[in-house]
């Protein structure tokens, strides 16, 4: 016996759209989802954070005849999220451990009598008898499996709970409608979402990733420089509300105390943290109350504050995905935002250090765990090369959403990217493929075209071409001297001439190429060296003692005629004041 149910007469999404949630239009994407559900096809939507996926399944419940259950990892939003549509006129409850037993009986009582449309519940929750039985008695309409991308191995989010989603939805006697939604855009954690959810030829819609109001930085400085340049650029932003990214919770706390011995009301948010204070930072921030907050990567899981006008991460993340989802949080607005990495070769293993020691591998297999890591060194070469690109960044993003093979060397790619032309004018959507027979729906968002966006540090910036053929060379000749065997460090000191014991030690102060290059600055060399291991003339072995050998094209260097250029940022034509600040002494 319904009671009180969402008045839905209207076979009409748009209408629904505007009578419970108060928008006038559909954003790209939702409504080709909306329909697609509303005609029994599974769907995947694959969207920036942000961009609204929940709208792209809650329209649809409203008007289902069953319910829908929504399954999220977020917990601690499930509150909000269903107090927001009981407010709307759509009745919602969650079940979760937050709750009491009795309570949770009352809620799954009331979705069975008929009397909610949709339920939130954890993936954990799932696998329970309770629930189990409770989902062979009531009317599904519709599966939504929100941040699917945690079914993926492939990800850095792997819930292994998300592998009984599967069994769950094979559990019912009418299959419902299955959606899946995720900001996670690879092709690959695409694929691995179609098959393990067992999505029936879903429609798929992709919708461009880029944020065209967001000014792309990239910084590199000395960790010991860092601090003083966050308090300097949050000093002079001090109306504006941001947020800071650190890798550790330490840093965070010293990056705290730096800011608020500056005067700056600055909150602190970590894992670390109980979970009032995590809260009361929150909502400071979220309020107003404090401008800044300095946080860890728990900080922001469904974070919708509108306003924040920058986002610096003081560390390199561990990935692009993480990247974008941290620095999106940035001019949800649409207003001008600023979204600044600072980093050094430093993060770089400190980065390498943590994917060593990732807890979450431990439940797995020796070869598994092997795999995993694999796929974590891949994530984090991209978000390398994002550091060391010269090209555009809002385009360097755009690409590596619609191709996953970024990481590879950058030559071809960049290649295709230029050729552009009439095959290029469609959207992200068109140009992937999802296995499994899926169909793409066109989403209607442009790709960048040609060189500048004119919004990210590189497109402002002007380069000169330095002619390092001669370095090149002697990197890859000392390379073939030293019988690859040796890191990066290794290789530099010996072409500078170093005097370190240990190199003296070994006898490579009588190789050949001993101090060959000792006019030449060490950063030079080094950044010399890295750029030819991106542009697969040398390769860098992956592990704990990285070592580096030669690549695919590493015949090319002793060839006549050969010639290598680097671009670096001329600093006799500086443009604009964040550049000089930033002084790249790395
Ligand atoms: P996501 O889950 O993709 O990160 P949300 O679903 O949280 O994004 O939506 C982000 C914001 O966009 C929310 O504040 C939401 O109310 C708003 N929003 C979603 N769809 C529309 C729309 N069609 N028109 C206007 N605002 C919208
Ligand atoms: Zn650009």
């Amino acid at each position: 016996q319904a009671s009180a149910i969402v008045s839905t007469h209207s076979r009409d999404p748009l209408e629904v759209l505007k009578r419970h949630f108060g928008y006038d239009s559909f954003r790209p994407g939702q409504e080709g989802l909306v329909r697609a559900i509303l005609d029994g096809h599974d769907v995947l939507g694959v969207m920036p954070t942000g961009a609204g996926k929940s709208i792209c399944y809650q329209v649809p419940a409203a008007m289902l005849p069953g319910l829908t259950i929504v399954i999220s990892p977020l917990i601690s939003l499930m509150q909000d999220q269903v107090d927001a549509l009981n407010g709307v006129g759509v009745p919602a409850g969650y079940v979760n451990t937050t709750q009491e037993p009795d309570e949770r009986r009352s809620v799954l009582a009331q979705a069975r009598n008929g009397n909610l449309k949709m339920l939130y519940v954890a993936p954990e929750r799932l696998l329970t008898d309770q629930f189990r039985q409770f989902a062979a008695r009531v009317n599904v309409s519709l599966v939504t499996v929100d941040e699917a991308h945690c079914v993926s191995q492939w990800g850095q989010d792997f819930r292994s709970s998300y592998l009984a989603i599967v069994d769950f939805i094979a559990l019912f006697s009418v299959r419902p409608v299955v959606a899946a939604f995720t900001a996670t855009a690879t092709e690959r954690v695409r694929r691995d979402i179609v098959r393990l959810l067992a999505l029936r030829r879903p429609e798929t819609v992709v919708t461009g990733f880029d944020r065209p109001n967001l000014y792309f930085d990239v910084i590199s400085m000395p960790t010991k420089r860092k601090n003083s340049w966050i308090v300097q650029y949050v000093l002079r932003h001090e109306n504006e509300s941001g947020i800071v990214y650190c890798a550790t919770r330490k840093e965070t706390e010293m990056l705290a105390s730096d800011l608020r011995s500056c005067g700056i009301r600055a909150a602190v948010y970590h894992g670390g943290m109980d979970a009032t204070l995590r809260s009361r930072a929150q909502r400071e921030f979220i309020m107003d109350d404090v401008p800044v907050v300095v946080a860890t990567n728990a900080f922001g899981m469904g974070i919708d504050k509108s306003n924040v006008r920058y986002v610096i991460h003081h560390n390199m993340p561990e990935s692009i995905e993480a990247y974008y989802q941290e620095a999106g949080r940035a001019g949800r607005d649409g207003e001008p935002s600023r979204c600044t990495l600072l980093w050094n070769e430093s993060d770089i293993v400190t980065r390498r250090r943590l994917m060593d020691i990732d807890p979450s591998n431990q439940h797995l297999g020796v070869e598994e765990a092997e795999v995993v890591r694999q796929n974590h060194r891949q994530l984090l070469n991209a978000m390398i090369s994002y550091c060391r690109t010269t090209e555009c960044l809002h385009r360097y993003i755009e690409e590596y959403f619609a191709d996953p093979h970024l990481g590879a060397p950058k030559g071809a790619h960049a290649a295709d990217a230029a050729t552009g032309g009439a095959a290029d004018e469609g959207t992200i959507a068109q140009r992937g493929s999802v296995e499994g027979g899926a169909t793409i729906l066109a989403a209607d968002e442009p790709v960048i075209h040609g060189g500048k966006c004119g919004n990210c540090v590189n497109c402002e910036s002007n380069f000169e071409t330095i002619d390092v053929s001669v370095v090149a060379r002697a990197i890859s000749r000392c390379v073939h001297d030293t019988g690859q065997r040796f890191g990066s460090g290794k290789i530099v000191a010996v072409l500078r001439g170093s005097k370190a014991q240990d190199l003296i030690r070994r006898g490579l102060d009588q190789n050949p190429s001993y101090g060959v290059l000792r006019s030449v600055a060490e950063s030079r060399v080094r950044d010399v060296l890295n750029q030819m291991a991106s542009d697969g003339f040398l390769m860098i072995s992956e592990g704990r003692m990285p070592v580096v050998g030669f690549g695919a094209r590493a015949s090319e260097t002793v060839k006549p005629g050969f010639h290598y250029e680097i671009k670096r940022l001329d600093h006799r034509r500086p443009s604009g004041p964040m550049l000089l600040e930033a002084a790249h002494d790395s």
